[in-house]
């Protein structure tokens, strides 16, 4: 099946056009220059330009893949989770688009769309697939036992997502929001153990054991610290180090969790995706614990980790496929739609 795909959960207006594994066109547009100076994405902001986007993006995806509206057999667009004034501008579009040209319209879980884009590179899901979700407002570990129709959630952050942390500790360093992209880089440049960061949750609070969940608030609130000690006795911040050391406790936790997940639902494939799955410490450290349990590690190209459109797209065609029947014209948006729901 051909499907289009309308992403704008957050400050990315987005479209493209999947056919069956293969993407055939991927427009993003971003707002984020326009939320870089306030620290974070303003949501009215982000919806203003959501409807600016919105008919451009379209239009392009549709030029790019030599197709106008009538060739597809579906549409697909991001109900969540997401900002609520973003997600409204995209998914009323999204069905403007599908009653003027009677196309049926999946409303998905962007979430789960950050997992179904890896299939474009890597192909269709092998049973029993674990899955590591790492974007800026969720950290999760999902067991895959069909993509359009059924997942569980394995194992959840109890507090930060790790993009989300990277964030915090960015702006604490001084660098532009997003920070996460900054840290990655100087990280590159820096001795991963010269200080010593905690690794979130590895034992489990109070006798309790979490042994698939994680936590970063108190990762944040370490560096944090240490960077306020070495300030207060008049030291400079070697920030290079403070990346590097931040980078490799957050990398290592989340890689030997998503192991210890693999062994135990005997998953042979670990899918990761998210925006924080472009963080290159946590890609090199998943495939390197990868090669050492015999996990093939799955993660998207760069363009592809980001929000986008292909991996709305993506998962819309997973559900055509399985036969799932399209949402109703009226499906509402759902700004924090769980895990376990992939369409409306
Ligand atoms: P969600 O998908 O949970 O709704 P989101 O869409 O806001 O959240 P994404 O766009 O998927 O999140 O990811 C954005 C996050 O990824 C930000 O926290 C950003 O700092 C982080 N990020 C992007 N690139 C990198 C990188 N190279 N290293 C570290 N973090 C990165
Ligand atoms: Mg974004
Ligand atoms: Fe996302």
């Amino acid at each position: 099946p051909i499907v289009l795909g309308i992403e704008s959960t957050c400050d990315e207006t987005a479209a493209a056009v999947v056919q069956g594994r293969t993407l055939i066109s991927n427009v993003v547009a971003s707002s984020m220059d326009e939320h870089a100076r306030y620290g974070g994405v303003i949501p009215e902001i982000a919806s203003r330009a959501h409807a600016e986007a919105f008919v451009p993006c379209v239009s392009k995806a549709l030029a790019d893949a030599n197709m106008t509206l009538s060739d597809v057999d579906a549409i697909a667009v991001s109900a969540g989770p997401g900002l609520a004034g973003c997600l409204a501008v995209g998914v009323s579009g999204a069905k403007s688009l599908a009653w003027a040209a009677n196309k049926p319209i999946y409303g998905i879980n962007h979430v789960i769309g950050h997992i179904a884009v890896t299939q474009l590179q890597f192909g269709p899901f092998p049973e029993d697939t674990l899955a590591l979700i790492v974007s800026g407002g969720h950290t999760s570990l999902l067991h895959v036992e069909d993509v359009a129709h059924h997942i569980d959630v394995v194992g959840t952050t109890l507090d930060d997502a790790a993009g989300e942390c990277f964030d915090k500790v960015a702006r604490l360093l001084g660098f532009p929001y997003p920070g996460g992209p900054h840290i990655d880089r100087h990280a590159q440049l820096g001795d991963p153990h010269a200080i010593k960061v905690p690794q979130g949750l590895t034992q489990g609070k109070a006798g309790q054991q979490h042994p698939y969940d994680f936590s970063f608030s108190g990762v944040k609130t370490a560096v944090a610290r240490w960077i306020e000690e070495q300030q207060a006795q008049g030291n400079e911040i070697p920030v290079d180090d403070v990346c590097a050391s931040l980078a490799d406790s957050v990398a290592t936790v989340l890689a030997k969790k998503a192991m210890r997940g693999c062994e135990q639902y005997g998953s042979k494939t670990l899918i990761v995706g998210g925006g924080f799955s472009a963080n290159s410490q946590l890609r090199a450290k998943l495939l390197e614990v990868g090669v050492e349990h015999g996990v093939e590690v799955r993660v998207p190209q760069l363009k592809l980790c980001t929000d986008n459109g292909a991996m709305v797209a993506m998962l819309g065609v997973n559900l055509v496929e399985a036969g799932v029947a399209p949402s109703n014209l009226d499906f509402a948006i759902d700004s924090a739609m769980p895990l376990t729901k992939i369409s409306m």
